[in-house]
């Protein structure tokens, strides 16, 4: 039998999986929307992934990160749970050891990594405000009518692109209604939306940073080549986009699996696992915490949100 790790990245939007060797191949992966329910985006996942790895491997090792990394890794019972800007830092590295500037622009957030020698140095990360992110793009897609994969193709196509206001997805989408009554071609108006969005990075995530060569872009928007092309024309550096860049997280965790392995062995049968969530306010002292208890076959395994530590 060989080893093999999976690391689990849990976004809002999306929910990637990706099982590693010993040697850092990438042996399956998975991408799928998380709908509002990690949980059973997880068990979907598992699913997909347990077919796709050939019966020669059992998994060693188990890492989660994402905004649901917490929850996933109790349910998966991970040896490893860490932060997305870690997962992406040692995911970019295991591939391009010299890369300086991670840009990451994901479905709802977007950070930025800066690395110097293999060690993280600065970031910065943007969860609050939704432009420019991948759901602002994916609206705006269905509100021009095309799928999110033409984007990018309707990007390049534009000579002239439309100065579009993406400070915030509120004005951005009445300044795209504006421009499209007045009668500007589809493809100027997406121009202007990639061109708004690299902006928008680079003004907010990207403020006070300095970016410096090898420059890496991933995330789901990364796949957005009229994104690439801006960044690039913007910052008149090359920019890097790696086939696998929207799974860079998953890969992390995965890594850092193999390398926190206890010698344990992990199932990736979840069927006969029931997880579930109660919330509750603890009504004890004047905190009053908004309490979120979690079990696994109704056997309480953790709780959350206590400000005293009790529960
Ligand atoms: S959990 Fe602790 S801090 Fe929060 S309300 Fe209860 S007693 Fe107070």
């Amino acid at each position: 039998m060989k080893d093999c790790y999976l690391g689990v990245d849990i976004g809002s939007i999306s929910t990637k999986g990706v099982i590693i060797d010993d040697d850092n191949n990438i042996i399956t992966s998975a991408y799928i929307w998380t709908e509002g329910n990690p949980v059973e985006a997880v068990r979907k996942l598992l699913d997909i992934l347990k077919l796709n790895l050939p019966k020669e491997y059992v998994v060693k090792g188990i890492g989660t990160t994402g905004s649901a990394r917490k929850l996933i890794g109790l349910m998966l019972k991970a040896n490893i749970v860490k932060n997305e800007i870690t997962a992406h830092a040692i995911g970019t590295l295991t591939f391009y050891p010299n890369v300086r500037t991670i840009l990451e622009i994901g479905g709802q957030d977007s950070k930025i990594i800066l690395i110097k020698n293999g060690i993280i140095t600065n970031y910065a990360m943007n969860t609050l405000c939704a432009a420019g992110t991948g759901s602002f793009l994916s609206s705006q897609a269905k509100r021009l009518g095309i799928n999110a994969e033409e984007f990018g193709d309707y990007a390049l196509k534009s000579k002239n692109p439309v100065k579009i206001a993406a400070r915030c997805t509120v004005f951005a989408e009445s300044d795209l209604v504006h421009k499209a009554q007045v009668g500007y071609a589809k493809e100027d108006i997406i121009a202007g939306l990639c061109k708004s969005v690299v902006l928008n990075y680079l003004n907010n995530v990207g403020k006070g940073k300095k970016i410096t060569p090898p420059i890496i872009f991933q995330g789901g928007v990364s796949k957005n080549k009229g994104v690439v092309k801006y960044f690039k024309e913007i910052l008149k550096e090359d920019i890097i986009v790696d086939e696998n860049s929207h799974l860079m997280g998953a890969i992390g965790i995965a890594v850092l699996a193999r390398r926190n392995k206890t010698g344990n062995t992990y199932s990736l049968e979840m069927k006969n696992v029931t997880f579930s969530t109660k919330a509750f306010e603890c009504h004890r002292c004047p905190n009053t915490c908004e309490l979120l208890k979690i079990y696994r076959n109704d056997k309480l395994v953790d709780s959350w949100g206590s400000k005293c530590g009790k529960y």
